[in-house]
């Protein structure tokens, strides 16, 4: 049963096209239908065509196929940083940023430049992550005139750095990785203070093209999937303002009207953070993982308690 459970939205946005086109139309939905949200904004150049290049290099073609990228992302967006160069999401989508803070969502720091950070950081050095953190620092605060309560990783790809700056800037919170309940994060023998809040439910974009899934049924496939998790009671899904946002839309309002008609409260991830403290929280070791139906591995929670 999901009455009275909370499921967090955490909508992450990567791309110029999903600042200025798919945010504004979700966070209209969200009003209709009274739910909220968190969005993570990338405050950065959008370079989403490298991305894409070493997609077609390494030859994902399945998941190109199955995602069909092009018709979600649209060919310019897959351009930029290749032929076009990236323009700057915070100067270009700034007024759109703003105008969902000013409609009462909660709004967070997804990452500066997205293609960079994913590819790199799991392996990078203290520096790097510092110059690329505080970049995404000082973006947010043009757009919004003071610094991010929350980080979303982007990718879901940290390391021991990143979590280490999350707590130095007093960020409350953060959700960075995947499965499980709220937990106090440790990498590499280092403990940080800063909860992370991981993504408990699998994306739209994993689901679609396994196992028969497909626009039509992925609704009920994650309602589904939303009853079976461990504590049904805490959850958080992860939406993207490109396909959520864009052609994923109504499949998306389905979502939401099951949600509501089982009784769920779908929520921003500071409401999730707060009841999350009314308990103490384990610390756990954060690891690279697999996850079905994305590639590469991601920050995952251990099961075991953190030595
Ligand atoms: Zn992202």
């Amino acid at each position: 049963m999901l009455e009275g459970a909370r499921i967090g939205l955490k909508v992450d946005v990567d791309t110029l096209r999903g600042t200025r086109e798919g945010v504004p139309r979700l966070a209209a939905l969200l009003k209709k239908h009274g739910a909220d949200a968190t969005f993570y904004f990338s405050v950065g150049p959008d370079h989403t065509g490298r991305a894409m290049r070493r997609v077609f290099r390494k030859g994902f073609a399945q998941k190109v196929a199955r995602t069909s990228v092009l018709k979600h992302y649209g060919l310019k967006t897959l351009l930029y940083g290749v032929l076009l160069p990236g323009p700057d999401i915070g100067r270009h989508g700034g007024d759109d940023m703003r105008r969902v803070r000013d409609l009462g969502f909660e709004v967070g720091l997804h990452t500066y430049d997205h293609v960079r950070w994913q590819d790199t950081v799991a392996h990078a050095t203290a520096a790097w992550t510092r110059i690329e953190f505080e970049r995404g620092l000082q973006a947010f605060e043009r757009v919004f005139g003071g610094l991010p309560e929350s980080h979303a990783a982007a990718g879901w790809q940290v390391n021991v750095h990143a979590l280490e700056l999350e707590r130095e800037y007093g960020l409350k919170y953060a959700s960075d990785t995947r499965g499980g309940p709220p937990f106090f994060p440790s990498l590499d023998g280092r403990a940080s203070t800063c909860p992370q809040l991981p993504t408990t439910l699998p994306t739209f974009d994993e689901l679609l093209g396994r196992n028969g899934i497909e626009e039509s049924n992925i609704a009920g496939e994650l309602f589904e999937l939303s009853h079976a998790a461990t504590d049904p009671n805490l959850q958080v899904f992860t939406l993207h303002a490109e396909l959520e946002g864009l052609l994923l839309l109504d499949a998306f309002e389905s979502l939401l009207l099951k949600w509501r008609n089982a009784g769920a409260l779908v929520t921003r991830m500071a409401q999730i953070h707060s009841l999350a403290l009314q308990r103490p929280l384990p610390t756990r070791a954060v690891i690279e993982g697999e996850i079905p139906g994305r590639s590469g591995l991601l920050a995952v929670q251990a099961a075991g308690a953190a030595s």
